[in-house]
């Protein structure tokens, strides 16, 4: 089972022309481990005051003399960072040791301008945590903080054919946390699942927006393949370069569609780095993999070492919001939603809060949960709840559903306007003129009206049906169009029924 359509992005397709899924290699185990970056939500950088910038800034202006390396300057830990990572780890279920610290990681490339990453190697934030996703415990071996690095930027001069590259350092020394899995996850379906459910946690306890389209969450899986019935793990090939979870599933998909003739023929998967080719819909070769001793960690010997209030962990940990997997089978037990709606409700938290203030105030929590799933869900995905209050859309359903008022489309225009502008939805119908006249009072005195100043149609009318259609017409006319035809037409009838009656009286 796969949770889709959650996001257009997300949508997700039949694979069936890239690769292969583990239930199409029946003789073979796949293994997957995810490695996941994704930014906490903080104002500054990871080691200095700089602003986080946004995609379109121009290069190099969120920039300064640590974040660029310059010799003699010190970094700075970023408190929101720590306390992100925290949560994170406190979500996923992991242990947050006492001590930690940051370790360098060295190697050259142009987007790094000190020559190593501040990361953290054997003492990280956390460890030995798990997340459930489809009821299958996934073990998260750490849960890390560390700094992003530059973009390079390839651009072809076509005047000298010649390839020129430039360096963007904005992003360099953004905060990262690094949350990475034992090899657990067993399918494509099963990798892109654990990473839509990791987004809607990190977005629910508010460490991280997780946009993966803006860079802020990066997945990157290993995936090794073990004939059924071996216990040693096979030699895994780690997929770089995706950024999207249709990509993943893709490149998952084509990675054991790659790796079983291998093995199956008799030879050996290469240990190496893969990009994901987008264009191609293939990964390919980057470079053999580098272990960790080819980095040189060793303690950044700017920092202290981190060691994180106790106390505060504990404030942290009872502070923690309901999580979605408990929210969302809440929303089922206790208010009778389906699994499906349930999901898709408990994925944003600020959606669930809607639907639960709106459900206590109407006794149909099954209709708000259809109004939710049809008709909010697209438009948040578009702008947000905006301004759409739980009690205005209630008013809204009850006015489509209960009292009829309005049609389901009328509905539909007036809960755009009420997102937009918080009004009541009353109010707008009537302003738009979609309230439908019933106030028999008024309908009485346009009846008359219209029969005064229309008497031959009103005569014609005794005699014969015909000339109905006219005079609902100038009813309605009279009422904005906001009469019923079938209202009208029934009091129609009723007047004149009530003036035979009349005429046979003497
Ligand atoms: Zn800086
Ligand atoms: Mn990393």
């Amino acid at each position: 089972m796969s949770l889709t359509g959650k996001n257009d992005s997300d949508v997700v397709e039949a694979d069936e022309d890239i690769g292969m899924e583990a239930s199409d290699v029946p003789d073979w185990y796949v293994d997957i481990g995810l490695e996941v970056h994704v930014q906490p939500i903080t104002r500054s950088k990871m080691f200095c005051g700089c602003a986080i910038g946004e995609l379109g800034d121009p290069p190099n202006s969120r920039v300064c003399e640590v974040c660029l390396g310059f010799p003699g300057v010190l970094p700075v830990v970023n408190r929101a960072a720590v306390e992100a990572c925290l949560k994170t780890a406190l979500a996923l279920n992991c242990v947050i040791p006492q001590h930690t610290k940051f370790d360098r990681k060295n190697y050259m490339y142009p987007d790094l301008p000190k020559g190593y990453q501040i990361s953290q190697y054997d003492l990280p934030m956390s460890v030995d945590g798990y997340l459930f996703v489809h009821g299958r415990k996934v073990r998260i071996r750490r849960v890390h903080l560390e700094e992003d690095t530059g973009k390079l930027v390839h651009a072809g001069d076509k005047l000298h054919k010649a390839a020129e590259s430039f360096v963007d350092l904005n992003r360099a020394g953004v905060p990262l946390m690094e949350i990475v899995t034992e090899p657990d996850l067993r399918s494509a379906d099963e990798a892109r699942d654990f990473a839509m459910e990791l987004r809607t946690l990190l977005r629910t306890i508010g460490a991280s927006e997780a946009e993966m389209e803006k860079g802020q969450l990066r997945a990157e899986p290993n995936i090794s393949i073990r004939r059924r019935g071996t216990d040693d793990l096979g030699i895994q090939t780690e997929l770089k370069n995706i950024n999207s979870f249709r990509s993943l599933h893709r490149a998952i998909r084509f990675e054991v569609g790659r790796q079983v003739p291998i093995l199956e023929s008799g030879g050996m998967v290469a240990q190496e780095t893969r990009g994901w080719s987008e264009a191609e819909q293939r990964t390919f070769s980057q470079r053999s993999k580098e272990f960790a001793e080819d980095y040189r960690y060793f303690p950044e010997p700017d920092l202290p070492p981190l060691e994180p209030d106790r106390a505060r962990i504990e404030d942290l940990r009872r502070a923690l919001p309901e999580l979605p997997a408990s929210r969302r089978a809440r929303l089922v037990s206790e208010y009778g939603l389906p699994a499906l709606d349930a999901d898709l409700i408990a994925d944003q938290r600020e959606v669930a809060d809607l639907f639960e203030q709106a459900a206590i105030v109407t006794a149909k929590p099954k209709q708000v949960a259809n109004w939710i799933v049809a008709e909010v869900l697209p438009r948040y995905r578009e702008r947000g709840l905006d301004r759409l209050t739980p009690r205005n859309l209630t008013r809204l359903i009850g006015m489509v559903e209960e009292s009829g008022e309005i049609t389901r489309d009328q509905g539909r225009t007036i809960l755009d306007q009420s997102m937009r502008d918080g009004r009541e939805p009353g109010d707008i119908a009537r302003e738009l003129g979609l309230l439908q006249e019933r106030d028999p009072i008024v309908l009485d005195n346009a009846i008359s009206e219209v029969i005064s100043e229309n008497p031959k149609a009103w005569r014609d009318f005794h005699a014969s049906d015909r000339t109905i259609g006219f005079l609902i017409g100038k009813v309605r006319a009279k009422t904005a169009g906001t009469a019923k035809p079938e209202l009208v037409g029934k009091l129609l009838r009723e007047r004149l029924e009530a003036e035979q009656l009349q005429n046979q009286d003497p």
